[in-house]
């Protein structure tokens, strides 16, 4: 695969990769200072050039080494990747294009932290929000916002009460509309953050009775942005825990989430590799995940998938990195 700058039109697919930082008990649990068991193999890192990085384990002497299209280590903060990476595609969005930026990683690696961020430290759905809504102003544009979940193949509108579930269904063309999906009228940050985190407490709320059903479902945010005749959409998504299943022991409902989560997981995958190596048959039809995206993969839409991982487990690092280096 050849080298692709940033800013080259292309539906190529970027995959890039995040470390975050120790947390204060991985830290404690070590003797000396700890080193992540990821880094870089040289350790340049040059925008738009490939990386190889290399993923060790600490107590053993396996080791193995991935291709892919960017790095960004425990010194990277998520405006980095903001400005390198997704900042890039906001223009293009307000020329009726579409844009999809995926987070994708084991619980606890730091997918919704990339995302949303915390008060301190807004992740990239604030980031860009903020982008688009001073965007907005110069290009007399409007912008509107679906905030949904996909748990085990079906959609959970999380802007409505208890997070109704949405149909889906093909129209004429044969491209799938989620019918009934609300859509608000977002003006100000202020309004942004009231209506995304009612949505983001609807999430944790929404199915009772089962635990944490957040971190095995993935949710979309959708912020579409109209200016004069001119559409275009950005997604961003904070996909489910890629769990690796021989190693969790899961059974009954959460063998069952999983299997789900593992299959679309991997056709996201799928469609990834087959955008990337110009396949003439892209297999969206695969899981809902890729079914509901079709519109914003592939074809002129711009994609970035961001592989978060956790700088302590190898096994875990391996699970994540391969699938993320194979969808290229
Ligand atoms: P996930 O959504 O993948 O399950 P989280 O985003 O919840 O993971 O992150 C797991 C933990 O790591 C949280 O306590 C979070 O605050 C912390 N964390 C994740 N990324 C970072 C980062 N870049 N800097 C500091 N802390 C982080
Ligand atoms: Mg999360």
């Amino acid at each position: 695969m050849g080298h692709i700058s940033s800013n080259t039109f292309s539906s190529r697919v970027r995959v890039v990769l995040r470390v975050r930082p120790f947390l204060p008990s991985e830290i404690k649990a070590k003797e000396k200072s700890p080193i992540p068991c990821i880094t870089l193999l040289d350790q340049e890192n040059r925008i738009g050039q490939e990386v190889t990085i290399h993923i060790k384990d600490q107590w053993t002497s396996r080791n193995e080494c991935y291709n892919l299209d960017s790095f960004f280590g425990q010194e990277h903060r998520v405006g980095q990747i903001f400005q390198r990476e997704v900042s890039t595609v906001i223009p293009g969005i307000f020329q009726g294009f579409n844009a999809t930026v995926f987070a994708y990683g084991a619980t606890g690696s730091g997918k919704t932290y990339t995302m949303q961020g915390t008060e301190d430290e807004p992740g990239l759905i604030p980031l860009a929000m903020s982008t688009i809504l001073s965007s907005c102003k110069n290009a007399q544009g409007s912008v509107e916002i679906a905030y949904y979940e996909i748990y085990m193949d079906r959609c959970y509108d999380l802007l409505e009460p208890k997070a109704k579930e949405i149909m889906t269904l093909d129209d004429k063309e044969g491209r799938l509309q989620m019918k009934g999906l609300s859509w608000a009228p977002v003006h100000s940050m202020d309004e942004f953050c009231d209506v995304f985190s009612t949505g983001v407490q609807r999430r944790k709320v929404a199915h009772t009775g089962l635990n944490d059903v957040s971190s095995r479902s993935h949710a979309v945010l959708a912020i579409k942005v109209t200016s004069g005749a001119v559409k275009g959409k950005l997604n961003l998504i904070d996909l489910a825990g890629n769990e690796d299943n021989r190693r969790t022991c899961n059974e009954g409902i959460r063998l069952q989430e999983s299997a789900k989560i593992n299959q679309s997981l991997f056709a996201l995958s799928n469609v990834i590799y087959a955008l990337n190596n110009n396949e003439p048959w892209i297999p969206y039809r695969d899981s809902k995940l890729t079914r509901i995206l079709q519109d914003s993969l592939g074809g002129t839409s711009r994609a970035l998938m961001i592989a978060c991982l956790n700088p302590v487990s190898y096994q875990e690092a391996v699970h994540t990195v391969s699938l993320a280096a194979r969808s290229r």
